[in-house]
């Protein structure tokens, strides 16, 4: 039996990982950094085959990695966790610096730093597990750092399809929410007494709105209107 609720009381963080190489600055949201030994000190993070920030740190030898603090902005989620490093170029969106290595680190919202040497990598599938030795450690910021479960609990986040923790029911509708998924209907058939919004199903921003114009593309992760389903909560 494989009850999910189980992988939900695994504790992790909310990070920023980010390489170069050849020209290409990459950068993807992971939640799979994890300290592995102290001496020396070496990292681990596992990140998505599909995602450009793979093949990135493969070839650039080298990652950062930025833990995000807990009023990290959920446009930042959307930049680095929705968007392909393919056609934008993130770091040159929120406040960021060049290490010593020549990897992009995200500064904006990052409590801590790190900038890690891959040693040995780990074929898993659908992801790649980098092990790394940590060249530099800083800690930079004094707001708590953001856990996976604050960023869903607190923030309303949600998880990126590539995410290691990824399940195809997070994207149905939160029960904790009060609102609910309604079939778009004529307003002349709802109720006043509810309010109508629209919400991407692909980060689950909501938009409160009777209709979301043709052009509408979602603030936090670019998508468009057909993206999004109709909800609607009690006023
Ligand atoms: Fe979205």
């Amino acid at each position: 039996m494989i009850d999910s609720r189980a992988f939900h009381a695994l504790s992790c963080g909310v990070y920023v990982v980010g390489a170069a190489c050849e020209g290409l600055q990459a950068g993807c949201v992971v939640n799979t950094v994890t300290q592995v030994t102290a001496t020396p000190a070496q990292l681990s993070v596992a990140v998505n085959k599909e995602n450009v920030t793979m093949g990135v740190i493969r070839k650039a030898g080298f990652f950062s990695v930025a833990v995000l603090d807990e009023s990290t902005p959920m446009e930042l989620i959307g930049t680095f966790g929705f968007h392909s490093s393919s056609d934008t170029d993130k770091f040159a969106e929120w406040k960021s610096e060049t290490d010593a290595q020549g990897m992009p680190c995200l500064v904006e919202h990052a409590v801590a730093r790190f900038c890690v040497k891959v040693k040995q990598e780990l074929d898993l599938g659908t992801h790649v597990l980098f092990v790394g030795e940590v060249l530099e450690a800083q800690a930079v910021g004094v707001q708590a750092p953001m856990t996976y479960a604050y960023y869903h609990q607190v923030k309303g986040g949600k998880t990126p399809p590539k995410a290691s923790s990824y399940e195809p029911s997070s994207k149905e509708t939160n029960k904790a929410e009060n609102f609910q998924v309604k079939e778009a209907k004529s307003m002349s058939e709802e109720k006043r007494a509810e309010q109508v919004g629209w919400r991407c199903t692909v980060c689950g921003y909501i938009e409160w709105v009777d209709e979301l114009p043709d052009d509408f593309k979602c603030p936090i992760c670019g998508v468009g209107k057909e993206m999004f389903e109709r909800v609607t909560r009690p006023v």
